[in-house]
């Protein structure tokens, strides 16, 4: 990591102004071509999600690649459309969209709105009446079903407030024929982030089958399927395992999904697909002396990377700057919150002020999470590799 050069091309590792961001753009480049690679085997698609990381060229390049994208929010699909995603592979979903977000999707012609509620439905329908199109629309089931992972990202559990509830399908799907500006496309899942037990997507396919026989049976068969997101990455052994499995993941789905004749299949994945390629640069500003336990306190904070306050993640951290003896430190930031921490009794290379640290798999819900919080200002992020 010593010797790269970074664009734009204005500082050395050394003289790196911090906190910064630093994107590997050939390891990027590798994974998405890992992902196509084995996606296209079974004629799969991937719409990238834009909130793990919405960095310009970060877009242009998954873009570039041949992904679509699955926005969050009007801003997203501008700035998907901005980086070059084609409309017609854009799906929109999220449990509330504003009639401005609705009426941008609708104009640009997205291939799918990805609908959570009947209320939803209801409104999108009149939108799109006022604009004389047809709304493509896939329900957003909730497929009860618990993935292993933190509790603040599962999302397919009954009563979370994504998506329809198994039981109240049948009344939505029942109200479908009365919606003259709505097309009934497709059915969407997504259950959860950072799900490394692949158990989890199993249960998925097996609930999606159930529903898919039932669909048969009132001869509503989707023509597409998507399986959302939510493949988990290695944050324990991010040079190791610099790629997901994608390879299983999909062979998963392939072995234990029921396709119908015809109909497609679509996924969303984001961290997997970013979150290794990104990293956090921090200096150390000070070390400091507790009764029991030694402080490395550096610049980044929970402004930049918000994963360890929000979620209990753990980011592995490394001293680039030492070989001294390990020694343990707990790594925290200079933001006024507790939760300011990045780990607790982290074993580095003995820590001294302005010693270059590097916080790793950082690229998904890193910098496309960071905040202002303290007046804090965010430094543009630097590439390197392609
Ligand atoms: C966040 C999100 C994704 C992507 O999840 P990852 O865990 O980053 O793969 C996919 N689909 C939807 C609907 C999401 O909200």
């Amino acid at each position: 990591m010593k010797n790269i050069s970074l664009f734009p091309p204005i500082a050395t590792l050394d003289t790196l102004p911090t906190p910064c961001y630093l994107y590997d753009t050939a390891l990027l480049e590798e994974t998405l071509q890992v992902a196509q690679r084995e996606a296209s085997k079974y004629h799969y698609e991937i719409h990238y999600a834009v909130k793990a990381n919405f960095n310009h060229r970060i877009l242009q390049q998954i873009a570039a690649c041949g992904f679509g994208a699955d926005c969050v929010s009007g801003g997203e699909i501008q700035a998907a459309l901005d980086a070059g995603f084609p409309a017609g592979k854009i799906v929109y979903a999220g449990v509330g969209k504003a009639d401005w977000e609705i009426a941008l999707a609708l104009e640009k012609k997205i291939f799918c709105f990805n609908v959570e509620s009947l209320a939803e439905l209801e409104a999108l329908d009149e939108l799109a009446g006022k604009q004389n199109r047809v709304a493509p629309v896939a329900l957003r089931i909730n497929p009860d079903i618990i993935a292993n992972t933190h509790r603040h990202i599962i999302t397919g559990f009954k009563e979370n407030k994504f998506g329809i509830n198994l039981d109240l399908l049948d009344a939505v799907l029942k109200t479908l024929p009365a919606l003259k500006n709505i097309a009934f496309k497709g059915i969407h899942f997504h259950i959860g982030s950072q799900i490394t037990d692949m158990e989890n997507f199993h249960s998925l396919c097996l609930r999606v089958n159930e529903i898919q026989e039932r669909l048969a049976g009132m001869d509503l068969l989707p023509e597409h399927v998507n399986l959302g997101g939510g493949l988990g990455i290695d944050y324990y052994a991010p040079e190791e395992k610099r790629i997901a499995d994608f390879a299983v993941f999909f062979q998963l789905f392939d072995k234990q999904l029921k396709r119908y004749h015809r109909q497609h299949i679509h996924f969303e994945l984001g961290r997997s697909l970013v979150g290794q390629c990104g990293t956090l640069l921090a200096r150390v500003l000070y070390v400091k002396d507790g009764s029991t336990k030694k402080f490395a306190i550096i610049d980044a904070g929970m402004t930049e990377l918000i994963r360890p306050a929000l979620y209990e993640a753990y980011h592995k951290i490394e001293n680039l700057s030492s070989g001294g003896d390990a020694e343990k430190y707990d790594v925290v930031g200079p933001v006024c919150e507790s939760t300011d921490s990045f780990g607790k009794d982290v074993p580095l290379n003995t820590v001294s002020r302005n010693d270059l640290l590097v916080i790793y798999s950082a690229g998904a819900y890193g910098e496309s999470m960071s905040s202002h919080y303290n007046c804090r200002r965010l430094r543009e992020p630097y590439f390197y590799g392609k």
